[in-house]
């Protein structure tokens, strides 16, 4: 018998499987179950995205595409990203397509981290952010946001993290578990500290286009001074219901993206291209299903929150993504606790907050990418674990 684990990577062999997955595991064994637990939307590609695929198919263009991405692809992200953000990038030298915006997040800190540079992470937080930067050896530095702040970064908590080894600040909003979102007065509270501390930083803006209140997403690479430390990460699973088709993309300036291409080039060589060519569609003439999706989700966000505060589990509003986080530190049991004993009592799939950080425990993350009919039942179904425990 060979012993493989010996022989793997080490750090690869300790690094721990996402906790997301689990309950969506299990849930995926049982009947009858509703599942808040992944962070996907519930839409289909809109039909005109996914013809303009089909026909690339039908014309045989099956072929690699450049590095960075097809020109025109580049192009039009460039434009989307100007119209909506105000900030112009090069396509030439300053767009990168990647596999999805994980690839990205990959590329940037690969490219950017040192061994024994410390990278600030906020959390609660998407779960990548911590394990890509130990395999780069880099060394994550968690900032705690609070639950009396919104969940948003502040000024102060990012200066009591700094040291003369930070390198580079990962800004995640809108934000996956907890919904906050930056207000442009507070990403330019954000922008002070990093220019005073000379700082690189690497937003992910995946859900850039999901935001409910009145004043939309603000680009962190909007904010005076920050275009030239920031690389922009986004893509197209969330804003066109496009997770499948695995594509993504890093705005910069061209010194950071040509390392990156680097890496690109022998990991990945380019990024799918039926995948680019549905993109063209979805990034010209894609306004309209953004916003519809984006009316669908508010909806449900208002029953989810409503209904969880009525019951008792306590949430702020979340004005981004498809996430509500309440707190469910009133019933006493820990978040692993809640989730495994909601899911096997009422077949209901939500994720413990820990699963994005230790300070996300006493908190379970809800998707709400899911139908209204399905939402109100399992809302039902919590009100009754909640009466039972
Ligand atoms: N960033 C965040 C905050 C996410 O939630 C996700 C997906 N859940 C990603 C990045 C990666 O998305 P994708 O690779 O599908 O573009």
């Amino acid at each position: 018998m060979i012993d493989y684990e010996s022989r793997m990577n080490d750090e690869i062999v300790r690094l721990k499987p996402s906790g997301i997955r689990r309950f969506f595991d299990i849930a995926a064994e049982m009947d009858n179950v509703i599942s808040l637990s992944i962070g996907e939307p519930d839409f289909s590609t809109p039909w005109h995205v996914r013809q303009t695929g089909i026909q690339s198919l039908e014309k045989g263009r099956t072929w690699y595409s450049p590095n960075r991405g097809f020109m025109e692809l580049r192009e039009e992200i460039s434009k989307w990203f100007a119209r909506r953000y105000h900030v112009e990038y090069d396509p030439k030298s300053e767009v990168l397509v990647t596999v999805g915006g994980s690839e990205a997040l990959d590329l940037c800190i690969r490219s950017l981290v040192n061994p024994g540079d410390e990278v600030l992470i906020p959390e609660p937080s998407f779960v990548c952010y911590v394990p890509l930067t130990e395999m780069a050896r880099g060394v994550p530095v968690i900032i705690e946001t609070k639950a009396e702040d919104q969940f948003r970064l502040t000024a102060e908590a990012l200066e009591e993290k700094i040291t003369p080894k930070t390198k580079l600040l990962i800004l995640p909003f809108p934000n996956n578990p907890t919904g906050a979102v930056m207000r442009r007065e507070h990403l330019e509270a954000v922008a002070r500290v990093v220019e005073k501390h000379d700082l690189l930083v690497l937003s992910d803006e995946i859900y850039s286009v999901l935001t409910y209140g009145e004043t939309g997403h603000v680009s962190f690479a909007e904010i005076d001074g920050m275009r030239e430390r920031t690389i922009v990460v986004n893509g197209f699973s969330k804003a066109f219901a496009m997770t499948g088709w695995r594509l993504g993309y890093a705005l910069g300036p061209k010194e950071l993206i040509r390392q990156m291409t680097k890496l690109h080039q022998y990991a990945i060589m380019s990024a799918p291209t039926t995948a680019q060519y549905a993109a063209v569609e979805a990034m010209k003439n894609g306004e309209e299903d953004i916003e519809y999706m984006r009316g669908q989700y508010d909806m449900r966000r208002r029953l989810i929150v409503d209904g969880l505060n009525s019951m008792g589990l306590d949430c702020f509003e979340p004005e981004g993504a498809f996430y509500v986080f309440p707190s469910i530190k009133k019933t006493g049991l820990t978040s692993e606790d809640f989730c495994e004993r909601l899911i096997y009592a009422k077949q209901v799939a939500v994720v413990p907050g820990v699963a994005f950080g230790n300070c996300g425990e006493g908190f379970v993350r809800v998707a709400y990418s899911n139908s209204i009919k399905n939402i109100s039942e399992a809302l039902k179904r919590i009100k009754d674990f909640l009466q039972e425990i």
